[in-house]
């Protein structure tokens, strides 16, 4: 019975840390959306692009869907993104999730498909 405790006490440290780990990747992916949007002021909206292996990337948009800065591509606290990224790129095959983080809040919801479709694909308007 106390080992019984014991591990689920561990599953739920576990959990936890993990918890953890999100929240501060989430919290360096907004700080780097913000610091793109600064740098791009033509700029409607930051692409975000998740892979599976943690690393991201991102890039500008403007309102005509071009990009409006380079793709950026970080790992968080990283030097570098990881060998696999580095190898192919990032690879479509391992995205986890993609999706534009809007700044303008003035744009709307078709044009905001509209422009979703033209740099993500529609493989994004799922998420
Ligand atoms: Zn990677």
């Amino acid at each position: 019975m106390k080992i019984k405790q014991e591990k689920s006490h561990q599953a739920k440290q576990k959990q936890k840390q993990l918890e953890k780990q999100e929240e501060r990747a989430l919290r360096s992916e907004r700080a780097m959306v913000a610091g793109i949007m600064e740098g791009s002021p033509e700029a409607v909206g930051v692409a975000v692009i998740r892979f599976e292996c943690g690393c991201r990337k991102m890039a500008a948009v403007a309102k005509d869907g071009e990009p409006a800065s380079k793709v950026i591509m970080y790992r968080d606290k990283a030097e570098s993104i990881c060998p696999k990224c580095k190898k192919d790129n990032g690879a479509f095959s391992r995205v986890t999730e993609s999706f534009i983080d809007w700044q303008d809040n003035e744009l709307d919801d078709d044009l905001k498909m509209e422009l979703t479709i033209k740099v993500l694909g529609t493989d994004a308007i799922v998420h």
